[in-house]
């Protein structure tokens, strides 16, 4: 168990705080602070403690210099203070003598947000990465700023940054925020220690990026659901014709053996909503078996009707990756479907893995019809494909 911000004494403390406000940002102006208002309850308790709290975060991605502009973490600071309804001071550098006095000078309760941690993959014109590369003496010069270190950045907690991991292997103690021990919680509600019958669904266009999930989940789920995308590679794996539909061939095999090793538990869709050319255009209907010249976009309705039986009577649901291209009119019946079997499955824990799932149940409705809906895309699915996420990793444990 790692160790949690109830775990540590932050009185008069300088305590570094990894977030996550990678926010959208239209001309200068956050067009969605839910990230900001997430990592408030671990802001409040460290300010209401006596902490003298320093933010730190990475925006987007800078590949060049003149990135920087565009991508600086100003406009957040301003949009905090808002929300927290108290100043938040922001210092325009990843390091050096200005960031250090500004350190040096903190009473406690104070608050400071400095500069976009990936401002240090770019260096005079040059990509150095010493951010997303985990540079070691950058990990250790941050970590040197604090005395404790908290990792409440869900998002990034699959990647090792200087900013987290760096950080957390150079420092005396370290915790996981609010928000992190929650996703933890959460999922290791939904897919380590499952209540029984416990149905995966699996959707989605990245099947190389998913498909080492169906591994892991072979071992703990009664049942595996697999649609969207990913499952035409699987009709192809046993034998289908798939048209044009979306397939990645080096995974047929991978297709093959999973299916062999699933023994039944992997339950494919019997239909399939299809189109000749990726538009937003009325589905023609057809078994697993598609005609040359038409792609499949979504499941069908008597595959929507089969996983919802699927679905009946289960305790947990993991769900990641949407059942078609749901954000087609005509094509999202089989992912509103889906999202409607598990909002009826009364007090079952249901789990949306993030990415585009989460974004289609909110785009559809279905958001409070969730247990829980991660913040982290590739952290969440890392986590159920039984990977280490080397940002929690990183931190001490109780
Ligand atoms: P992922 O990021 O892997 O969860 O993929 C999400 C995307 O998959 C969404 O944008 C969907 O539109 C897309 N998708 C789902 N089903 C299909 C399909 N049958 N063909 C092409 N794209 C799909």
């Amino acid at each position: 168990m790692k160790k949690t911000l109830n775990d540590v004494q932050v009185s008069d403390k300088k305590v570094l705080v990894r977030v996550d406000f990678n926010v959208p940002i239209k001309d200068g102006l956050i067009t969605d602070d839910n990230r900001i208002k997430a990592a408030v309850p671990t802001i409040k308790h460290l300010v209401e403690n006596g902490a003298k709290v320093i933010l730190s975060s990475h925006l987007s991605r800078i590949k060049e210099e003149a990135d920087k502009a565009k991508k600086s973490l100003a406009p957040v600071a301003k949009r905090l203070e808002k929300v927290l309804g108290q100043p938040v001071k922001f210092v325009p550098e990843t390091r050096g003598a200005v960031l250090e006095k500004a350190i040096n000078e903190m009473k406690p309760k104070e608050i400071i947000l400095f500069e976009n941690t990936r401002f240090e993959d770019v260096k005079d014109g040059e990509v150095v990465k010493f951010e997303s590369k985990n540079n070691p003496e950058l990990g250790k010069y941050w970590a040197g700023l604090g005395d404790i270190f908290v990792n409440d950045a869900f998002g990034t907690a699959h990647r090792a940054h200087a900013s987290n991991v760096g950080i957390a292997s150079n420092i005396a103690e370290s915790c996981v925020g609010f928000l992190v021990q929650k996703e933890l919680e959460m999922l290791a509600k939904g897919v380590d220690n499952p209540e029984h019958p416990f149905i995966a669904i699996i959707g989605g266009a990245k099947v190389s990026d998913k498909i080492g999930v169906i591994d892991n989940l072979l071992t703990k789920a009664d049942k595996i659901i697999i649609g969207g995308g990913m499952a035409y590679t699987f009709f192809k794996a046993q034998g289908h014709k798939i048209g044009k539909s979306l397939c990645e061939e080096d995974k047929v095999e991978l297709a093959k053996e999973y299916l062999q090793k699933a023994n039944g538990k992997i339950i494919l869709p019997v239909d399939s909503a299809n189109a000749t050319e990726f538009k937003d255009v009325t589905p023609v209907y057809s078994g697993v078996d598609l005609d040359d010249d038409v792609m499949g976009l979504d499941i069908g309705p008597k595959s929507i009707e089969l996983f919802k039986e699927t679905l009946k009577g289960a305790k947990t649901v993991a769900w990641n990756g949407p059942m078609g291209v749901f954000e087609f009119e005509n094509f999202k019946k089989g992912t509103v479907g889906v999202c409607e079997a598990i909002a009826n499955l009364g007090n079952a824990f249901t789990l949306i893995g993030g990415g585009d799932s989460a974004a289609a149940a909110i785009q559809l409705g279905f958001a409070d019809k969730f247990t829980h809906i991660s913040t982290g895309g590739g952290a969440s699915l890392e986590f159920m494909e039984g990977k280490v996420l080397p940002g929690v990793e990183a931190i001490q444990n109780k």
